[in-house]
């Protein structure tokens, strides 16, 4: 018995498959990447289109299995970006009513957080969620994941991308100016750090860290920063709620959970309040077909599927709308 879960909420066109336990048995993806500028939702749905059955039959061969093995189908129905949903949706419904087997609806969301839960065998985390298109953060209680801060204008990812763009990195720019940052001589620029109550704002860091660059100030030391600070306001709001919950294990995820220093920095904070600390392996941490198939299996426990006339793509769906069947 496998789940087959496909991701295309937005950069990556991904389908995972995994076992009865939760087990990965392929992670298969193809990442639409564009010559410049950001995200374009309708080239990234092309993409998508032009890859799926080749991230199929990938997928399919990494398992070793054959489509009639399958016992549910999978999908990222949000949130996202809508075109980029609609591949993934389609190619679900067409798998789940030509195979017979139940059709899953996932929340992209709980999918990042509940796939680093049990990579970490945490069992009640305060968890932090850091992608390209969100910032949050959540525990469960009772049925819920609760949204203990979030951010307010842009995602964390998304900053670091907008900013990478602006220094004429290749997107992603994550992960070139982290490179960056590690290689500066440790020049603090000042750039504005705003927290409020237990949320994040970042469209003004983003602003002056361009700026900066324009100004002719040093890259390395503005993507130095840049992190610094961003990081600084996540430590804040994380320690916070670490503090309040009195939760005592911390948990990352989501792509930006792929960098050292965020994952340096957290861990302080974890020890400075006595909490375990851990990290979604960072070759999950982005977007992938595994969570999602994952997350598929957890709710096929539950025995919730989603109906065609209900498939509909979601691109505004929370996670704390989500009811959680399981502990
Ligand atoms: P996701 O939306 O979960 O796939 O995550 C993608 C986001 O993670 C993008 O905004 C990337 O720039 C960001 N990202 C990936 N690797 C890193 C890294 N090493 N440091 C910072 N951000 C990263
Ligand atoms: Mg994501």
């Amino acid at each position: 018995m496998f789940v087959l879960g496909i991701e295309s909420t937005a950069h990556t066109f991904g389908i995972g498959i995994v076992d009865a336990e939760g087990m990965t048995l392929a992670d298969a993806k193809s990442v639409y990447s564009p010559d410049e500028g950001g995200i374009h939702p309708r080239e990234a749905a092309e993409h998508h289109q032009e890859s799926c059955l080749l991230v199929l039959q990938k997928a399919l061969s990494q398992a070793s299995i054959s489509l009639p093995q399958l016992c549910a189908v999978a999908f990222s129905q949000g949130p996202g970006l809508p075109p980029a949903l609609r591949v993934g949706a389609v190619m679900a419904r067409g798998l789940a009513y030509s195979l017979k087997i139940p059709l899953i609806g996932v929340n992209h969301c709980l999918a990042h957080v509940e796939h680093a839960r049990y990579f970490s065998k945490a069992e009640r985390p305060l968890i932090v969620y850091l992608s390209g298109g969100n910032t949050q953060l959540t525990t469960l209680e009772e049925n819920r994941y609760r949204i203990f801060g979030e951010t307010l204008d842009i995602a964390l990812g998304n900053m670091l991308d907008m900013f990478g763009r602006a220094a004429k990195l290749k997107h992603p720019g994550g992960p070139k100016i982290e490179k960056l940052a590690r290689h500066a001589d440790g020049t603090y620029l000042s750039l504005p750090y705003t927290v409020k109550g237990m949320d994040l704002a970042f469209s003004g860091l983003l602003t002056a860290a361009k700026r900066l660059l324009k100004e002719g100030a040093d890259l390395k030391s503005v993507c130095y920063s840049l992190q610094e600070t961003a990081f600084s306001m996540v430590a804040e709001v994380v320690e916070r709620a670490l503090a309040h919950t009195q939760r005592t294990e911390l948990l990352v995820t989501g792509g930006v959970a792929a960098n050292n220093r965020l994952r340096e920095m957290l861990q302080i904070v974890a020890q400075n309040q006595s909490a375990c600390f851990a990290s979604v392996p960072p070759k999950h941490a982005g977007d992938n077909g595994a969570m999602i198939a994952y997350t598929g299996l957890l709710l096929q426990r539950g025995k919730i599927e989603t109906l065609l006339s209900a498939s509909r793509v979601q691109p505004k769906w929370r996670l704390d709308q989500v009811e959680i069947v399981w502990d």
